[in-house]
């Protein structure tokens, strides 16, 4: 039977999928959780959000985000702490990311309150598949995407705003050494790189996979236009220790502005960690390699929170990073899942109790 919570109705699984999943042993983004949040775009507004049954969706071949890709996303996570509640970190800035990609691609901004009504009716269901323990998270996927038929190649009349969340264990990605880009590029100025948009992760696939055959594991970006300014880590932000300082490069519209980094930021300034955001040379990392003052490179987004990086590749010549105590890389991430997971103060207010 179907209820109605605020403006959202409810439409129960039958039953649960939770008892054939083993949680000791979960790959990234496989499993998702019984029901998902769907809200339809029509007539200029946004109608009927519902929580439905996890299940397929039945759409036209001509829906418009198969052939121009009007799609955007956003990544975030659900964390229980050992009191058994259930905090969501910074979703607001969630929230406003994915309506500013939306501006970005065209797209219909989502209202609010339907966001945070909807995400929370959704954690209360599901909420079972949040387990306890540092490490483990929902990683909750809120996307839109552009669903009118026909393959005019102009803004989509409709769309869909959906919620599907997927349970996660400690996201380890496995030693990262990174290919410093010299020839590709993930975005441009101009261009829609600070947007979550699906497209911007299909153009980085190939370059990333020739990196790959090379024996890296990702991507550093580099700015289109000169290739001598480092940007991103794969689908991070991408953190820089010289000597004691600790450097990032700003935002601009070639790079995504990420919570994780401006979270980084801001716990860097309270640990007294000398921080400075401004363009980084690649030259500087050779430099730091030669003389020894390069002592950390990191990638941080909500996925992996933290992610050192031990190695790079340029124009042919392999560098490993020195091993170095007490890292500005795990401090700072303890810092952040501390937080997270409601076990430090929360000087911010960054923390958000759902339930
Ligand atoms: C999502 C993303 C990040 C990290 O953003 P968070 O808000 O910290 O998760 C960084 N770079 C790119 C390109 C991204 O898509």
């Amino acid at each position: 039977m179907d209820t109605t919570v605020n403006k959202i109705t409810i439409e129960k699984a039958k039953a649960s999928k939770i008892g054939q999943v083993d949680f000791n042993n979960l790959s990234f983004g496989e499993v998702f959780t019984d029901h998902m949040l769907v809200c339809d775009y029509k007539n200029g507004a946004w109608e009927s959000p519902r929580i439905i049954p996890y299940q397929p969706l039945v759409m036209e071949p001509s829906a418009r985000v198969f052939h121009y890709g009007q799609a955007v996303f956003e990544g975030m996570k659900a964390y229980r702490d050992d009191e058994g509640g259930v905090w969501l970190f910074r979703p607001d800035e969630n929230f406003r990311r994915i309506n500013s990609s939306c501006k970005r691609l065209a797209m219909p901004e989502f209202p609010e309150e339907y966001f945070f009504e909807g995400l929370t009716e959704l954690l209360k269901l599901d909420q079972d598949w949040i387990k306890p323990g540092v490490g483990n998270s929902l990683y909750i996927r809120p996307f839109v995407i552009a669903s009118e038929p026909g393959i005019i190649a102009a803004p989509s009349k409709q769309y869909k705003f959906m919620i599907i969340c997927s349970p996660a264990q400690a996201y380890y990605g496995g030693e990262v050494r990174v290919k410093i880009a010299e020839k590709f590029s993930r975005a441009a100025d101009g261009g829609f790189g600070y947007a979550k948009a699906a497209g911007n992760y299909a153009g980085q696939f190939y370059p990333t996979n020739l990196a790959k055959e090379e024996g890296f594991q990702q991507v550093v970006w580099t700015d289109a236009n000169t290739h001598e300014y480092i940007e991103e880590a794969g689908t991070m932000n991408i953190f820089v220790r010289l000597g004691d300082k600790l450097l990032t490069c700003p935002t601009s519209d070639r790079i995504l502005d990420g919570v994780t980094r401006k979270s980084v930021i801001a716990l860097a300034k309270d640990m007294g960690i000398d921080l400075e955001i401004r363009p980084v040379a690649v030259k500087e990392l050779l430099k730091g390699m030669e003389d020894g003052s390069l002592k950390e490179l990191f990638g941080a987004g909500t996925a992996a929170v933290i992610s050192p990086i031990l190695g790079f590749g340029y124009q042919g010549k392999r560098y490993e990073l020195p091993k170095v105590k007490e890292a500005y890389a795990s401090r700072l991430k303890q810092q952040l899942i501390d937080i997270q997971y409601n076990r430090a103060e929360d000087r911010h207010g960054w923390r958000h109790k759902v339930l």
